[in-house]
């Protein structure tokens, strides 16, 4: 710092001073040099209605610019000072300070910001290592990302979180438990941007993780860090301690909402239509055939050698009950005898078997019509269709491992992942996850590592994993190149797996430390798929509604009944129906007479009940019941025969 008469060291004045010391500086400079090329600055007032641009500020502005004084430093405290045509600060210096104000580790200059210039040798880093691994603080760079590394919730507002405090997570926990077994302190470095650690061909160097291993930042890098061979020419890794594979994730069909009437889906409305119309219509034509068919016309009294009548049983009560039982594959207790009638009923059990057969078959169908949808189940599924697309995580192993595959099928997926627009490539796993969930129609998959995979489906169940792992690789700790403690750091990384504490943290971060519930497991998942009441509810309904039919049209033709009972007594309705009611409930009667048993002091015909009960008693005894049958032949079911 060069100020004529001041003796200032670096270590007496704040950077910003320094700097509002030389902004004023240069102001002032540069308000005198347009003062001398005779434009006057004159300050106006300046309001917020006005809008007028002060104009000695554009001429004030390129003479900052402009401004190369001082470049020697002579009343500059920060020289030399010039700017670029941006007004952006060029030509100077940042210095990397490690712990100790003295101990100028590194130096950056804007004009080549990828680059730190290390001020130290490699073989000064790596003793500054052994430094800090003895003093017993080891600086790990992670990023976050769910389960290995997050921000900790911070519990009430006076809860002020500070250090390795701040996260949590699968890393955090193995670094501590390493930490422990080594016997050493650590100290967690986030780094903002979130990358791993890519190489760019342009600028030929590394991002994420890796540079800061690179750059010494770190001695330790841990997160989803896969260990691959590019990653390994740079830096070391430790043994791996977790293994996985690429895998693909997709979204579950969603479940149809269980559809009461499935029954009905497997023909269309068209096709019951034109069944039912065929059924009556060919009841019709069965009815008339079976009227003009002489066979069908039967002696009623086959006793009887020559009949003064005969009989058609086919009304048309029986013809709809011949062709409903054969289209419930059910059969009918009577056939028709007739050439012509037996052709058309078996023309009609030959449409049955077609008709009913084809809806058996697509009923089957139709009901579990989930799984039949067309599916995605592997890489080649994927790779041979265009319309779902997929990505990876840019910048990633997953993304380096399709990019530089030899194998024809990663080779593909490569060139459609590059070519789609927009772009397939998404910049963490959270959001190529969401990507998943919220694509319409279930447009677009993800391929990530199992491990995260797994961690993403334990909550989010209307995602699934598709297919096998296409490849195999680990995690691993990243460490500078020939890191003196590197065996050390495996040592304990097996035995801290011998001992279960790897599955173990897995375990707590993957399903214990999980704020949503987990998902059922794949078995009820599949009792899901079952067939539920839901799917065939409408055949218990038809079945309801039929039996509930059945049961008034019998409480009808037992009231019909009662009143023929009545009126052939000549007994009133209400005894009639007190009669029939009491034998139907007694369920130990199995015969019943033809003729209801009336209680004697019952009805307003009471004597001619009484006279015939004392006359049926007597006449019993006497078997005078057979001639009281051929006294009133053809009314036996008005007569009165005791049970025999
Ligand atoms: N674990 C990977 C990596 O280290 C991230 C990924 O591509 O899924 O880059």
């Amino acid at each position: 710092m060069n100020i004529p008469g001041v003796n200032l060291d670096p270590y007496s004045v704040k950077t910003e001073t320094a700097l509002m010391h030389d902004a004023v500086h240069m102001f002032l400079k540069c308000i005198t040099d347009l003062h001398a090329t005779g434009k006057s600055v004159k300050p106006t007032k300046l309001s917020c209605e006005n809008v007028d641009k002060w104009t000695p500020g554009f001429d004030i502005a390129s003479f900052i610019k402009a401004y190369t004084h001082d470049t020697d430093g002579l009343y500059s405290t920060t020289a030399p000072i010039s700017f670029d045509n941006l007004g952006r600060r060029t030509n100077f210096s940042i210095f990397v300070v490690e712990g100790n104000r003295d101990d100028v580790v590194a130096k950056w200059n804007p004009s080549d910001p990828e680059v730190l210039q290390f001020l130290k040798s490699e073989e000064d880093r790596n003793k500054e290592l052994e430094r800090k691994w003895s003093e017993g603080i080891v600086t790990v760079a992670s990023i976050i990302g769910p389960p290995y590394l997050m921000v900790k919730e911070q519990k009430s507002e006076t809860d002020l979180l500070e250090g390795n405090n701040r996260y949590e997570g699968f890393s955090m926990d193995l670094i501590a438990l390493l930490a422990k077994d080594l016997n050493i302190k650590f100290r967690f470095e986030v780094l903002k941007s979130g990358q791993r650690g890519a190489y760019d061909k342009t600028t030929k160097s590394w991002n994420g993780l890796i540079r800061e291993i690179l750059d010494r930042r770190a001695e330790l890098a841990i997160c989803d860090l896969t260990i691959t061979p590019d990653r390994r020419e740079v830096v070391d890794f430790s043994t791996p301690f977790m293994r996985l594979g690429i895998s693909i994730l997709y979204r579950k069909a969603e479940a149809k909402e269980a559809d009461m009437y499935a029954f009905l889906d497997p023909f269309s409305l068209k096709l019951w239509m034109y069944s039912a119309t065929l059924y009556l219509a060919l009841t019709v034509v069965l009815f008339f055939i079976s009227r003009i068919s002489p066979q069908d016309w039967e002696n009623p009294h086959p006793c009887e050698q020559e009949p003064e009548e005969l009989e058609n049983i086919w009304d048309m009560k029986n013809c709809l009950w011949l062709t409903l039982g054969s289209i419930m594959n059910q059969g009918c207790d009577i056939l028709p005898k007739g050439m012509a009638p037996r052709l058309a009923a078996s023309m009609w059990w030959f449409f049955t078997i077609i008709v009913t057969n084809s809806y058996m078959a697509n009923l089957a169908a139709f009901l579990t019509n989930e799984r039949s949808q067309s599916e995605i189940n592997s890489a080649e599924d994927l790779a041979k269709q265009t319309k779902i697309k997929y990505g990876t995580l840019d910048g990633g192993s997953t993304q380096g491992f399709f990019r530089e595959s030899n194998y024809s099928l990663y080779q593909r997926m490569w060139t459609a992942m590059e070519q789609a627009k927009p772009s397939v490539f998404e910049q963490s796993n959270d959001a190529g996850v969401a990507r998943v969930q919220n694509e319409k129609n279930r447009l677009y998959a993800f391929l990530m590592e199992s491990s995260t995979l797994e961690y993403q489906i334990q909550t989010k169940c209307d995602l699934k994993q598709v297919g096998n792992w296409l490849d195999s690789k680990g995690y691993g700790i990243a460490m500078p190149l020939d890191y003196p403690h590197r065996s050390r750091i495996n040592e304990a990384l097996l035995r801290l797996q011998e001992q279960g504490e790897i599955n173990r943290l897995k375990d707590k971060w993957w399903k214990e430390e999980r704020k949503d519930p987990l998902c059922p497991k794949e078995s009820e998942d599949q009792d899901a798929n079952k067939l539920a009441l839901q799917n065939v509810g409408g055949v218990f309904i038809v079945l309801g509604v039929g039996v509930a039919l059945a049961y008034i049209v019998a409480v009808l033709e037992f009231l019909w009944n009662v009143r023929s009972v009545s009126v052939d007594e000549h007994i009133s309705y209400m005894q009639a129906l007190k009669v029939e009611l009491l034998f139907a409930l007694d369920v130990r009667k199995t015969k019943k007479r033809a003729k209801p048993e009336v209680p004697e002091s019952s009805s307003s015909s009471r004597s001619p009940s009484m006279a015939r009960s004392f006359l049926q008693s007597a006449g019993s005894f006497l078997r005078l019941d057979k001639m009281n049958q051929m006294e009133t032949p053809g009314s036996s079911r008005h007569t009165s025969r005791p049970l025999e």
